[in-house]
């Protein structure tokens, strides 16, 4: 697994496929870039920022699914990471922040299903759920969606969450990282982060 964590002991993860804009969204979130690392073959590690002043870091865990140039087999290794490091760190984890393609999520969602696979996407959500671990589906690249209610129903639907999605505004944030239009994933995070009594840390997604 990765290990390069800091020693900290409250964490939001950011997890997602590859090319969903996480790099972008981290850049939003913390004021830093990251060096991506992307170049094919090589397994990415995370990219942790943490802040001096409170026990505390944003965590983007490396991208899974496919990537041109990656083989197979390096990406179900980076998966595996992701999900050993998820299941480690529950319990430091106080938000996994799912990130999707809001303009590809659903077609990818389908074709998974209809060949008879668990969507990356589904199985992630239901993992965080499993390890105990807060989700909410940042559903990015918005601004590339014109039928805005329709695409965030459809998802909620596929999730298992009824529609409209309206009714999950604690669980699904339409963002756009590239435009810096976040705030719903960051009020959806506040909301959590007072849910488990950490107000100090609001201060980060805000
Ligand atoms: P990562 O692989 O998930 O880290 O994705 P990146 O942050 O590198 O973004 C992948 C591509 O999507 C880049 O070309 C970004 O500029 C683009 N992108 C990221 N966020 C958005 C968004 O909100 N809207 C649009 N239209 N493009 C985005």
């Amino acid at each position: 697994m990765f290990d390069t964590r800091p020693d900290r002991s409250r964490e939001v993860v950011l997890v997602g496929r590859s090319n969903v804009g996480k790099s972008t969204l981290m850049r939003e979130l913390t004021g830093h870039s990251f060096n991506t690392g992307r170049s094919p073959g090589v397994t990415r590690s995370p990219n942790h920022y943490d802040w001096a002043s409170e026990d505390f870091m944003i965590s983007d865990l490396p991208g899974f699914g496919f990537m041109s140039g990656v083989a197979e087999e390096t990406r179900e290794q980076i998966k595996t990471d992701v999900v050993q490091y998820l299941e480690a760190y529950a319990d430091q984890i106080l938000v996994g922040v799912l990130v999707l393609d809001g303009k590809a999520a659903v077609d990818i969602i389908d074709r998974h299903t209809e060949a008879g696979n668990l969507p990356h996407v589904v199985e992630f959500f239901s993992l965080l759920e499993e390890f105990g671990i807060q989700p909410v589906v940042a559903v990015n690249k918005i601004d590339k969606v014109d039928t805005t209610d329709k695409r965030l129903d459809e998802i909620a639907e596929r999730l298992g969450m009824m529609p409209p999605w309206t009714q999950w505004q604690d669980v699904i944030a339409p963002i756009s990282a590239k435009q810096g239009r976040i705030k719903a994933l960051e009020e959806a995070v506040c909301t959590h982060l007072e849910a488990e009594r950490v107000e100090e840390l609001k201060q980060f997604f805000t």
